[in-house]
């Protein structure tokens, strides 16, 4: 060989598509990458400025601050809350803790599309299991795609991107159903967007389940996606092996103090989580109206299940205005945001073919 090889695994991994961006100075409303459409809270805002003249030191390795308020907020063991620069790298600390090389990883596909690349890097196997029809998890076939070699399933509740959160009965069942040595990992990054009574709670199914492993962020419903802040909530012995294989020093300090600051400002940002939840139904309901069938949505999202023509549909979104994430083949998803982009997205697709 005359050249330096790349791992096969990584020339193999898919491309991480974002979301569109609005060329500089085009008028755009964004609803590509399920962003919080608010701009942060003055009090958050407030404490980033506070902490510009300390970027000159490491930020605190173990976020000891962050850590406490997010176990205080959510009622856990604070040994056992792991942050991260952003869900998706956590999610990669927790593959790197558990996983040998050709060990399998399951997951249901379609899905984030972090996941075949996390897996890819991690070394694993990806084995992709298909939503149902409409756009649920399948946790029957994903219990039993299970085998000896199974190290962790992946559950996105809500799924990203076509929207229904997994039931607490069917929860259930999976979780009867696979070795207790499975590492169940909820990704649950919008959590705070879910309204179905019958939905998992993952706290709970967390303080029954020592093999259950909880992901959230705050990129969404707090707000924070542009300072990367993501945590795992998982029992102390998982939660000191995921700490291990963490980059140090992975939260910056203003990304810890916004945080911080972001909890302690919960209830204004779950009042304005509501409005995107009202939003949403705002959203599908008029899509429904037209005719369009799309799954339910527990998220800050809407899934359209355009296939072939995805990619038409968002280019005539974007020429309206209103840039969406298409998924070539597959459909089109529209985070909710302002209420004004909602009323252009319903106009595209009033004059969109079904
Ligand atoms: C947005 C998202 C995340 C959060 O990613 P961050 O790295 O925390 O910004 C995690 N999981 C899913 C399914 C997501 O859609």
């Amino acid at each position: 060989m005359t050249q330096v090889q790349l791992r096969p695994a990584v020339a193999a991994l898919p491309p991480y598509v974002p979301g569109a961006r609005a060329l500089v100075g085009a008028a755009a409303f964004k609803l590509s990458s399920n962003e919080n459409p608010f701009p942060p809270l003055g009090s958050v805002v407030a404490a980033i400025a506070d902490g510009a003249m300390d970027v000159n030191r490491y930020p605190d390795m173990y976020a000891t601050e962050l850590t406490e308020a997010i176990a205080a907020h959510l009622g856990v063991n604070p040994a056992g809350v792991v942050t991260g620069n952003g869900s998706v790298a956590v999610l990669g600390h927790v593959l790197a803790a558990v996983c040998d090389a050709g060990d399998e990883v399951v997951f249901p596909w379609r899905s984030f599309e972090a996941y075949p690349i996390a897996v890819g890097i991690a070394g694993a196997r990806a084995v992709q299991v298909p939503l149902t029809a409409d756009g649920r998890l399948d946790l029957p076939a994903m219990a039993a795609a299970v085998t000896d070699r199974t190290r962790v399933i992946l559950l996105c509740t809500p799924n990203n991107p076509t929207g229904p959160a997994v039931r607490a009965d069917e929860l259930e069942e999976l979780l009867d159903a696979v070795p207790r040595d499975v590492l169940v990992v909820l990704d649950e990054a919008y959590v705070e967007f879910v309204r179905d009574p019958l939905a998992a709670d993952g706290l709970a199914v967390f303080a029954a389940r020592p093999n259950v492993v909880l992901l959230r962020t705050f990129s969404k419903a707090y707000g924070l996606a542009g300072l990367r802040v993501g945590f795992a909530v998982a029992r102390p012995r998982l939660a000191a092996g995921i700490r291990a294989v963490s980059t140090p020093f992975g939260v910056s300090q203003l990304a810890q103090l916004a945080a911080v600051a972001s909890l302690r400002a919960s209830e204004e940002l779950m009042a304005r989580v509501q409005a995107v939840v009202e939003e949403r139904a705002r959203m599908l309901a008029g899509l429904r109206a037209q005719g369009w069938q799309v799954p339910e949505s527990e998220a800050n999202f809407v899934w359209l299940p355009l296939g072939d023509r995805a990619l038409a549909f968002a280019g005539e979104s974007a020429r309206a205005g209103v840039l969406v994430r298409p998924f070539a083949g597959d459909g089109v998803r529209v985070s909710v945001g302002e209420v004004e982009a909602t009323d252009l997205l319903l106009e595209v697709a009033e004059g969109f073919a079904r």
